[in-house]
């Protein structure tokens, strides 16, 4: 079962890894956007840290819609609302539990990367953070091992956004000129998938409550 410590890991994770990784967002994002991408998520994560440590939530499903809101309020990009919704959405699908199943949290997922397809208009193919988002969703089974697979189709799902021409976002005014680089979103969306694989494989808390089954 994953309970609310293994959510809290999982954006504790991200936070970390969006952090450690700012520079090389904001740099393919300079190639076929506007330079900003590492520092919105940046600030964002910092937002949703300082937000769990505050006024930690209780159950699964609130730690996912209390980030969701942070990032919705403190990111000023087009990536805010989108990852933002992903997270309230996911959120509000895990519903009051105090523990969900593997397979629960991808149910919620699928409707999570869903609303955020619905909202930026955007499919897998037009080099968004989808191209990441739905392999790894695809990938999730109800087992906790299957988190590994989806952090490996995400970011297969990134590297194959290089040949695409961008057709939603700031990148699409580029044309053809968004062809042969790696889409931001999509690299900081497998990010986000990894820190979930990383947030199972490192049980936390008392021995006797398994975190990941
Ligand atoms: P902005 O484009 O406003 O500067 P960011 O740089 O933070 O925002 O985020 C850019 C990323 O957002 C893109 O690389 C892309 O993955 C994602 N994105 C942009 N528009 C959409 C959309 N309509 N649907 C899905 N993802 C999108
Ligand atoms: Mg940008």
């Amino acid at each position: 079962m994953l309970d609310t410590a293994f959510f809290r890991r999982w954006l504790t994770l991200a936070a970390a890894a969006v952090d450690r990784e700012a520079d090389r967002l904001t740099e393919l994002d300079s190639a076929i956007g506007d330079a900003d991408h590492g520092s919105n998520l940046k600030r964002g994560f910092a937002a949703v840290t300082a937000a769990l440590e505050k006024e930690p939530p209780a159950t699964p499903g609130t730690v996912l819609t209390l980030a969701g809101r942070q990032l919705i309020s403190s990111v000023g990009g087009a990536s805010g609302p989108l990852y933002g919704t992903l997270l309230r959405r996911t959120g509000k699908a895990l519903g009051e539990a105090a523990e969900v199943t593997p397979g629960e949290l991808a149910e919620a997922l699928r409707t999570g990367v869903a609303a955020v397809a619905q909202l930026g208009g955007a499919a897998a193919g037009d080099k968004t953070m989808l191209d990441a988002l739905e392999p790894a969703v695809a990938a999730l089974t109800d087992s906790a091992d299957s988190f590994a697979a989806a952090a490996t189709a995400a970011e297969e799902g990134a590297v194959a956004t290089v040949p695409l021409q961008a057709r939603k976002g700031r990148a699409s005014y580029l044309g053809e000129r968004s062809i042969g680089h790696q889409d931001p979103g999509a690299t900081s969306s497998a990010l986000l998938i990894a820190a979930l694989a990383r947030a199972a494989e490192q049980p936390t808390g008392p021995a006797t409550e398994g975190t990941a089954s």
